[in-house]
């Protein structure tokens, strides 16, 4: 196949769907997890849910970089860009609009006259220090793998341009220790309980990682792992490969975006990424608590580019809002529908929590593309009003 039309092809999909309906057991349940909220967006906007057979169930995973998120971590930009005038503070717009501590998120501490910025990329960030000399501009890097090479690159560029207005608060994250904490959920007994029989692997972060970093989930956890891309017919194919496995009693690694992942992975962007920064001993993560070396920080050899040692920014756990339940759903213990304040008071509009203001949220997929109600609905670039009547069905 060659373009992206192919890998939406309704015929297709209908096809995979009859496969994998003769070829599931009847006689029992399969539950997947699909990482990724690529995925998950995937799966709500084209239906896939409702193509697979009763037994097979997927999972929302906690792989959406805004999602994952603590509070701590956005207050702490906040509070920067509110005491220091002479700070522009600059991220990605899905991260502006994270709820944080006393109702305030980044936009609203720009209504409040915070220089706050929106940026469609890190070199954006450093472009803006360029052009504002007089400035301190601070880039708020978020995501995981796929996004941290180009943090690393104009964090190396501001080192060799001696950009002494520039830094950057890093709060990039890594997929295998978060895989590791869900695994790990049900015997810490501090997660929930949670019954998984494998994973889709996320397309993006592995043509940086490689297949490779996997292995030892389907090795040490005897749990499939199928990397697969990001259109229906990826996810579907991904599915039923897992199927296979599973009813054969095999858990290996698989590749099905053999079209851009290699074992490997990208070995020069894997090298700009520890030329600058390095694994964090400890970070915390919204919905898994604090996990050992699962997040990167700035090197020392950078550290006037760092925006924690140069301002002086603490960390300080939040807790979330009493009632939003992202937390369970990052743990993949809930789902979206068992939050009393979906659909109602919390909507993509108005979020309450911060899986509802990225589009790669479980919360924001689910309202966006109408998967909380009882009939199909047909979505065309546009959010689905909420229905109150239907939301708790
Ligand atoms: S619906 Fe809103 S409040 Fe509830 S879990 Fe999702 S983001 Fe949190």
């Amino acid at each position: 196949m060659k373009y992206v039309d192919e890998f939406r092809d309704g015929a297709l999909a209908a096809g995979l769907a009859r496969a994998l309906a003769r070829e599931v057991d009847p006689g029992r349940d399969y539950a997947f997890m699909e990482f990724c909220g690529g995925h998950t967006h995937a799966i709500s906007r084209y239906g896939v849910a409702d193509l697979l057979p009763p037994n097979v169930r997927m999972i929302h995973g906690p792989g959406c970089p805004v999602c994952v998120l603590p509070i701590g971590r956005v207050d702490m930009a906040i509070g920067l860009a509110l005491a220091r005038p002479e700070v522009i503070l600059c991220s990605y717009g899905d991260c502006l609009r994270v709820p944080a501590s006393d109702g305030l998120s980044l936009l609203k501490a720009k209504a409040r006259g915070a220089d706050v910025r929106m940026v469609y990329s890190a070199a954006d960030a450093l472009a803006l220090a360029v052009h504002e000399p007089a400035r301190e501009v601070v880039f708020f890097a978020i995501g995981f793998e796929t996004t941290t090479p180009p943090t690393a690159l104009v964090l190396r560029e501001a080192a060799t341009r001696r950009l002494a207005n520039f830094s950057v608060i890093c709060n990039h994250v890594l997929t295998p220790p978060a895989i590791t904490a869900i695994l790990d959920s049900p015997a810490a007994s501090r997660l929930g309980a949670l019954h998984l029989d494998g994973f889709i692997g996320p397309a993006h972060v592995s043509t940086l990682i490689g297949s490779r970093p996997y292995e030892a989930f389907a090795a040490r956890y005897r749990k499939p792992v199928v990397i697969a891309g990001f259109e229906p017919l990826d996810v579907m194919q991904a599915i039923r490969m897992l199927v296979r496995q599973v009813d054969t009693g095999r858990a290996e690694v698989e590749n099905e975006f053999t079209r851009a992942v290699v074992r490997d992975g990208n070995p020069k962007a894997q090298a700009i990424v520890s030329e600058v920064l390095a694994l964090r001993d400890e970070f915390e993560w919204r919905g898994l608590g604090v996990l050992a070396r699962s997040a990167l920080r700035i090197r020392p050899a950078f550290a006037p580019w760092d925006a924690e040692a140069k301002f002086g920014l603490d960390y300080r756990p939040v807790p979330d809002h009493r009632a939003c339940e992202c937390g369970a759903i990052l743990r993949g213990v809930k789902k979206p529908t068992d939050c009393k304040l979906f659909g109602t008071v919390c909507t993509p509009e108005t979020p309450m929590g911060s899986c509802m203001v990225s589009s790669e949220g479980a919360c924001a997929a689910h309202y966006n593309y109408g998967r909380f109600r009882d009939v199909p609905v047909h979505v065309v670039g546009t959010s689905v009003p909420p229905n109150p009547d239907q939301e708790t069905a």
